[in-house]
C-alpha cells in the first residue's frame, strides 16, 4: 500500500526502506515527489523533516518547469533540426517518396502528405530504427554490466527514460534516442544493474560505481541537459 503525506499543498509519496538510515527526498522528471524514510519513522518526525526542505522542493519544481518550457516541439518544416543520438540533423519535406519518413544518415525526409501525422511517424521511426541501434548497444554493454536482459522493448514510457520489468525485460523510452550516446549508455547500464538490484539501494549504486565509475556526472548531465536534445518532450 502506498502512503502519502501532504504538506503546504504538496503531496509526497512516502517510501520506507528497511535498510534506510536517513531521510531523503526526490523530485522526478514528472515533478512527482517522494519522501524516503527509515522503516519505523514516526509520521510527525518525517513531516517535520520534509517541512524543513520545502524551499529546496520549490526550487527543484521551478527548475523542472523551466526546463520543459525550453523544449520547442517540432513544426515539421524544411530546415528544422531533429536530434538523433545527440547529433542534430535537418528535416526536409519532399513531395515524392515511397516511405513517409526516411533517414539517410544526413537528412530526415518527410513526405509532404505525411506531415499531419509527422509526430507519429517520428515516434515509429525512433521506435523501429532507433530500437535496432539500442538493442545492439544494450548487448555490447551487457559485457560491462555482466547483466543480460532477456528482452529489450522500446516504447512510450512517458517521463521515464527506462524501466526494468519482470522476466528480465528492459524497457526504453523512444525519446531516449534523441540524446547523446554517453547519456543513453548511462540509462542502459542503470537498467541493466536493476536486473541485479531492483531498488536504488546502496548496493545498487555500488554496482554502478564498478560498472560506470563516472555515472554521477552522466546522471547530472541527463537531468540538466535532456531538454536541449529532446524535440519530442512530454509537457508538464
Ligand atoms: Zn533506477
Amino acid at each position: 500500500m502506498t502512503s502519502y503525506i501532504e504538506i503546504s499543498g504538496l503531496v509526497f509519496e512516502v517510501r520506507h526502506g528497511p535498510r534506510r538510515k536517513s531521510f531523503g527526498l526526490t523530485v522526478d522528471r514528472a515533478g512527482e515527489l517522494v519522501a524516503h524514510a527509515p522503516a519505523a519513522t514516526p509520521e510527525a518526525e518525517l513531516r517535520a523533516w520534509v517541512a524543513s526542505k520545502l524551499l529546496w522542493v520549490h526550487q527543484k519544481l521551478a527548475q523542472k518547469r523551466e526546463t520543459v518550457r525550453n523544449v520547442y516541439p517540432p513544426e515539421f518544416v524544411s530546415g528544422e533540426s531533429i536530434f538523433y543520438l545527440g547529433r542534430s540533423y535537418r528535416l526536409r519535406i519532399i513531395d515524392k517518396s515511397r516511405e513517409s519518413l526516411r533517414f539517410d544518415g544526413e537528412w530526415f525526409e518527410l513526405k509532404r502528405n505525411a506531415t499531419p501525422k509527422a509526430a507519429q511517424h517520428f515516434q515509429r521511426w525512433f521506435t523501429d530504427e532507433g530500437g535496432v541501434w539500442l538493442r545492439v548497444r544494450s548487448t555490447e554493454l551487457e559485457r560491462r554490466s555482466g547483466q543480460a536482459a532477456k528482452k529489450v522493448i522500446v516504447r512510450d514510457l512517458g517521463y521515464r527514460w527506462g524501466s526494468c520489468g519482470k522476466n528480465r525485460t528492459i524497457y526504453f523510452n523512444w525519446r531516449l534516442l534523441q540524446l547523446p550516446i554517453q547519456l543513453i549508455d548511462y540509462v542502459i547500464l542503470h537498467e541493466q544493474v536493476h536486473l541485479l538490484h531492483h531498488d536504488h539501494s546502496h548496493r545498487f549504486w555500488q554496482s554502478m560505481d564498478s560498472v560506470l565509475p563516472d555515472w554521477r556526472i552522466r546522471k547530472q548531465e541527463l537531468e540538466r541537459d535532456w531538454a536541449r536534445f529532446s524535440r519530442f518532450a512530454v509537457p508538464l
